[in-house]
């Protein structure tokens, strides 16, 4: 406990976030209200603004600034290749793509892969909403970007299958993506190159 409750408030919220415990959360709650008080506010302001504003686009399903508006890739249709459909697990693959600058296609994020035991099914991966986006035609390819895991494997699977329903082909970009690893994990050239020498699965 510290001198003030407020402080100490701080120090507990701050342990909410990844990787923070006790001694780190009070090493920043100090460092800010020592000398930081903007930034801390700036921090705050962000904050606050992205936890209640930002929302899932309708067409791709990453995080978009407002509930009902597209994601700044989706509104970009006039420089992308709506053809090519590139399937994620996370909105942090989707920025992995764009620093690798090897894609120009559009996504569609999952938000995690099907996992039964944890009571993720289709309806939990947007798979509905990526059934709509697919008899829209227009999509001639859908290159899945999924962990290397059993799980990714099932799901790569499932989407590969509804896919092939459509008589759309579907890829993967297994290459170069080590066992049990995301696509977060491998550097830009390694994507760029993993794509380039996309497999067809189905
Ligand atoms: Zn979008």
């Amino acid at each position: 406990m510290s001198s003030s409750r407020l402080l100490d408030r701080l120090v507990e919220a701050l342990q909410a976030m990844p990787g923070i415990g006790p001694v780190s959360a009070t090493r920043i709650a100090y460092n800010l209200l020592d000398r930081r008080r903007e930034d801390a506010l700036r921090i705050s302001d962000a904050l606050k603004e992205a936890a209640e504003h930002v929302a899932l686009c309708p067409d791709c399903r990453n995080y978009c600034d407002a509930e009902g508006e597209r994601c700044s890739i989706c509104s970009d249709f006039r420089r992308r290749d709506s053809g090519l459909l590139c399937v994620v697990e996370s909105p942090m693959d989707v920025e992995s793509f764009e620093q690798s600058g090897a894609f120009h296609g559009t996504y569609f994020v999952l938000h995690g892969h099907l996992s039964p035991i944890d009571g993720v099914g289709p309806e939990e991966l947007g798979l509905d909403a990526l059934g709509r986006r697919l008899d829209e035609g227009g999509v001639r390819e859908m290159i899945l970007a999924l962990g290397q895991s059993a799980e990714g494997e099932a799901t790569a699977q499932y989407l590969t299958a509804m896919a092939k329903r459509r008589g759309i082909p579907a890829s993967g970009i297994a290459t170069g993506i080590p066992m049990g690893g995301d696509i977060q994990s491998v550097d830009g050239l390694t994507l760029t190159t993993s794509l380039e020498n996309r497999r067809r699965i189905g």
